[in-house]
């Protein structure tokens, strides 16, 4: 089926707004898009189609331009949304939310994912991004992830150690579509994991700017010291660009304001890692990725 067949089945919509789709809700739109429930859907897609290919999960750690992405932009839905548990294993779609996986594990007596109850994203971001926090991350508790190859149409089931997983680190690239993911837990009660739940998300509502919109840690820590300190130190909280300003509360934090625009989030990470190297002489590499074109920072 050729991909103009696909779009007259309504399965890929041209011109679909993607800003409600990402935790800053700006950015543009795709030139393509399709949710897709099924792998069969997406084998189908993947074959018909030549566009460049991006994946959103729940886009808490992507920026897109404000002109948009001029690929095709798929979205994991239906199947991907599933979650199954299989003696001390569990095995969730791509597209499930990383606190709902936290909170099913923890009501069937799993524990180790707990600290999935405080990042917005979702398990194929997390495998991608090596998400992390609360001295866990993915890499710890990650038996393998199932990966659709949109070039070759395979699917391997790859281990962990295949996936080079290291801090917000994965070796995977835009041509890999991560389907699902097998973890481990250990038993645990659900009261434990659901105290522990609780001082994860007291502990966040204390230290990050909760209510705004941001996407998160905007830049990895560089090895041995946080980015949000050496923000700190070069004088930055409260620096704008726009209606996008360091976060006075967690330096780290970039958070947006109404009327704000992703060229101001790119302008503002810009600036800051300047202004970083030249305070203390460390070249800051950004957590959050850019989709689509953007202007020169200013
Ligand atoms: C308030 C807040 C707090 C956060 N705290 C943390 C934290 O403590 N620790 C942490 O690690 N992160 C944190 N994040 C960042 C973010 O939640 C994680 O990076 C998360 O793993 C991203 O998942 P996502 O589904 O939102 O990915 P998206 O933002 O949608 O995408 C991120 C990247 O992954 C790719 N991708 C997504 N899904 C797939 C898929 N199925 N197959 C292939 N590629 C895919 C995208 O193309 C993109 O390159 C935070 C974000 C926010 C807004």
């Amino acid at each position: 089926m050729s991909f103009a067949d696909l779009a007259a089945r309504g399965l890929v919509e041209r011109n679909r707004s993607l800003a409600g789709m990402t935790t800053y809700k700006f950015g543009g739109p795709a030139a393509w898009y399709a949710e897709v429930g099924s792998t069969a859907t997406l084998r189908e897609l993947a074959a018909a189609s030549d566009l460049p290919i991006v994946v959103i999960g729940r886009g808490s750690n992507m920026v897109i331009a404000d002109d948009g992405y001029p690929g095709l932009v798929i979205k994991l839905s239906g199947e991907f949304n599933e979650i199954a548990f299989s003696g001390d294993k569990v095995r969730a779609g791509a597209a499930v939310s990383l606190p709902r996986l936290a909170r099913a594990c923890a009501a069937e007596s799993m524990g180790g994912l707990e600290f999935y109850v405080g990042i917005p994203g979702s398990v194929g971001g997390a495998v991608v991004m090596n998400a992390g926090g609360h001295g866990s991350d993915t890499a710890e508790w990650l038996v393998s992830a199932s990966i659709f190859d949109t070039q070759t149409g395979k699917i391997v089931e790859e281990e962990t150690a295949g996936l080079d997983l290291r801090y917000r680190h994965s070796r995977l690239t835009a041509r890999e579509i991560v389907l699902g993911a097998q973890y481990r837990t250990v038993a645990r009660s659900s009261d434990e994991s659901e105290a522990m739940m609780r001082e994860i998300t007291s502990w966040r509502r204390e230290y990050q700017p909760g209510g705004t919109f941001n996407a998160g840690s905007v830049f990895k820590n560089p090895p041995g010291d946080a980015a949000g300190r050496l923000i700190d130190d070069a004088g930055l909280k409260g620096e704008r660009v726009g209606g996008v300003a360091v976060s006075d509360r967690h330096a780290n934090f970039f958070v947006a304001e109404a009327g704000a625009c992703a060229q101001d989030v790119y302008d503002l990470v810009h600036r800051v890692r300047e202004r970083v190297a030249d305070a203390s002489g460390i070249l800051l590499e950004p957590e959050v990725r850019f989709v689509g074109d953007f202007g020169t920072s200013s």
